[in-house]
């Protein structure tokens, strides 16, 4: 009775505070996690990147370099490709037709474009080298725009670069307040993105993020928290897309954002409902207490047992005292655990809101 009265009022709490427990070993695998890796788009960021700059290169006008991005990011699925379409369609820029669109993952994406079946490229230095554009005029100013915390795409055309275009996305409201309560509650945060270097760490440094783990492919995320954890750690994942899936399945507790992905969700074992980052500071508090309603749950249970049994044993105790002693331990083990429910598990900061 001692465990399973605390961790349904555990789980029940969780759900009031937004924090859906799909697994009950997660509330108790939570309390000894120390690093929490969280996946930078959509879930440390709102997911929704806009374009800000575009350089064109010598012979190249900046709606020539937008309107060709533009045409090879129609087939594209992604963020990135759909805030270049978005800003497309804003400056009313028409996108050339295209074929053979092919979508290279963590890289970036192709297509032959117009009526003479150029060959575009749209992605990240990566691809270019890959494809053997030369870039290196444009390296300067891929350098800035990374340090101002944008993600630069490269566009090129027949293995020529034509120029580039930078997105920026913003942080949710709470993010940077999340991790400082995280980082205080003793836990290390680490970032795990597909983005280059530089863009990672700038946004890391806005959020006192303390580890960066950048430039790595979708496919290689799971080996990233695999490593962690043969280091000992043991390791929460926060996660939103499809892309994150594996890696969530793979860390010890996986966290999904519910405004995320379904497949997101399916592999994690906890749920956010809101979409914002200080849900898991409430996981990790709800854990921490319902844990603690355990021991002194287990406590309880034993006390009764240690002082009754030898009483009976002795003959000290009658059998009216025994049945009475034997109700009261149960008793004050659900109720003890029903106290939990006085237990503040939202973040400090939130406190004037609600
Ligand atoms: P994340 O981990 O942030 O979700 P991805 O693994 O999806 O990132 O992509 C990593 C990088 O690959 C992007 O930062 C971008 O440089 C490049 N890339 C991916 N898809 C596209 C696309 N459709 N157009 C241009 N670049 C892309
Ligand atoms: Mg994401």
């Amino acid at each position: 009775l001692a465990t399973p009265t605390a961790l349904m009022v555990g789980s029940g709490m969780g759900a009031e505070n937004g924090v859906l427990i799909r697994h009950g070993e997660a509330i108790q695998t939570l309390r000894n996690v120390d690093t929490i890796v969280f996946d930078k788009t959509g879930t440390i960021t709102k997911g929704r990147p806009e374009v800000t700059d575009t350089v064109p290169v010598e012979g190249y006008t900046k709606e020539e370099v937008l309107r060709l991005a533009a045409s090879v990011e129609v087939g594209s699925e992604h963020p990135l490709g759909e805030a270049i379409l978005r800003k497309a369609r804003e400056e009313n820029l028409e996108p050339y037709k295209a074929e053979e669109f092919e979508a290279i993952t963590g890289k970036g994406v192709i297509a032959r474009i117009g009526p003479s079946q150029k060959f575009a490229l749209v992605g990240n230095r990566r691809l270019m080298e890959e494809k053997e554009v030369d870039y290196k005029s444009l390296e300067d100013d891929l350098s800035r725009l990374e340090e101002e915390a944008k993600t630069v795409m490269l566009v090129a055309v027949n293995r020529k670069i034509g120029g580039a275009v930078a997105v920026a996305d913003t942080l949710k409201d709470d993010s940077v307040q999340a991790i400082r309560e995280l980082e205080r509650m003793g836990l290390k945060t680490t970032m795990l993105t597909g983005d280059n270097r530089r863009t990672a760490d700038a946004i890391a440094k806005k959020m006192g993020i303390s580890r960066v783990l950048a430039e790595v492919l979708p496919d290689q995320k799971v080996k990233e928290i695999q490593k962690l954890q043969e280091n000992g750690e043991i390791v929460a994942m926060v996660g939103d897309g499809i892309n994150d899936a594996p890696a969530l399945t793979a860390a010890n507790v996986g966290i999904a954002i519910g405004t995320g992905t379904d497949i997101a969700i399916e592999s994690a074992d906890v749920t956010l409902v809101r979409g914002d980052l200080s849900g898991v500071v409430t996981a990790i508090n709800l854990s921490r207490k319902t844990f603690s309603k355990i021991k002194q749950n287990l406590f309880w249970a034993f006390f009764y047992n240690v002082i009754a049994l030898p009483a009976a044993m002795l003959g000290l105790a009658h059998p009216l005292i025994a049945e009475i002693a034997m109700a009261t331990s149960s008793v004050t083990v659900v109720t003890n655990a029903n106290l939990l429910r006085r237990a503040r598990i939202r973040p400090e900061y939130q406190k004037k809101e609600k």
